[in-house]
């Protein structure tokens, strides 16, 4: 354990005079809740029993996994503010998943409502964890608020905003892995939009609403899991517009309000339904930057005149969006 102690300060401080971060803080006793065991391999299955860990003896243990395929590396114990413990175990394994190839493409379309819009026409409605549970947390946090600092009472009352806190992170979490895992399955191309979390959550009326959606973390499920089933996620720039641009014809109209839920185009009279059609736009520009990227130069140029849209931000970085 101390060992790991030493070697995470010596992190730090290379970090440091690296000029990657600041000088490492004093850790408080009750701050830092988790210690890690490097296991010794050299007594390979001895060491390591389920039910029976290294150095902590007897366990009651829920394992996630059946089996472990190899002797782990190192153990870490660690718990979070709602008094729950966890045990996760370092292995060197790679585990490779090889669904069978598709030619299917999705472009999606983030939103509040609905919270994804496809290129297909198909929407999942926002589920709205945090609201949900919004009155619990209010009243909780209010009798927190009264409690006298540093009384026992106090303590009971944190694990409970806490508890209240991880169920719903938990479902969330739930959410979007099945959402994130769903898509990626079923899809070679995946097309998402860079969306500026950061500056939609500076609109105070939209935050609460914002965070709750929790994009970061769906983008970010999609990127690691298109990378173990061998898929490809095509991300299009900030600034590229998606929304008011006709996925038939390709004409770009005037710009949309929020409020305006659907329109017509004024070339081609389409009427489209803004988010689909953003979702639309969203995958035939990652396709065209797709193919126009596995062309040389003149040829992607080509490829943008000849099909009207717009080429993505990627399109001048082709190592970006290359398999
Ligand atoms: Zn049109």
């Amino acid at each position: 354990m101390y060992i790991n102690v030493l070697w995470t300060q010596d992190e730090a401080l290379k970090r440091f005079f690296s000029k990657q971060s600041k000088y490492p803080r004093f850790k408080k006793r009750h701050q830092v809740k988790s210690c890690c065991y490097t296991l010794d391999k050299r007594r390979g299955a001895k060491i390591f029993k389920p039910n029976d860990l290294p150095k902590l003896g007897k366990v009651k243990v829920v394992w996630s996994f059946q089996e472990i395929p190899v002797t782990p590396n190192s153990a870490t114990v660690s718990c979070n503010s709602s008094g729950q413990w966890f045990i996760s175990l370092q292995c060197d394994y790679i585990d490779v998943i090889n669904p069978p190839e598709t030619d299917k493409a999705i472009g999606l379309d983030f939103g509040l409502t609905p919270f994804i819009a496809d290129s297909n026409g198909n929407r999942v409605k926002p589920r709205k964890f945090y609201f949900k549970y919004l009155r619990k947390l209010k009243s909780a946090q209010r009798d927190l608020s009264r409690k006298v600092k540093g009384s026992s009472n106090r303590a009971k009352n944190r694990i409970g905003v806490a508890r209240i806190h991880q169920r719903i992170a938990s479902k969330r979490g739930n959410f979007l892995h099945d959402l994130s895992t769903s898509i990626v399955r079923e899809n070679q191309v995946t097309a998402i939009e860079d969306l500026n979390v950061r500056g939609i959550m500076a609109n105070g009326k939209l935050a609460r609403a914002v965070g709750d959606c929790d994009w970061s973390e769906l983008r970010c499920q999609l990127t690691y899991k298109a990378q173990w089933y061998g898929r490809q996620l095509m991300t299009i720039g900030r600034f590229e517009r998606s929304i008011g641009i006709c996925p038939d014809c390709g004409s770009i109209g005037e710009k949309l309000l929020v409020n305006v839920r659907e329109w017509e185009c004024k070339e081609c009279h389409a009427h489209h339904d803004r988010d689909s059609a953003a979702a639309k736009v969203i995958l035939q520009k990652a396709l065209t930057c797709l193919s126009a990227c596995r062309q040389d130069r003149s040829g992607r140029q080509d490829t943008v005149r000849r099909t009207g849209i717009k080429a993505c931000g990627l399109a001048d970085k082709p190592e970006a969006c290359l398999v």
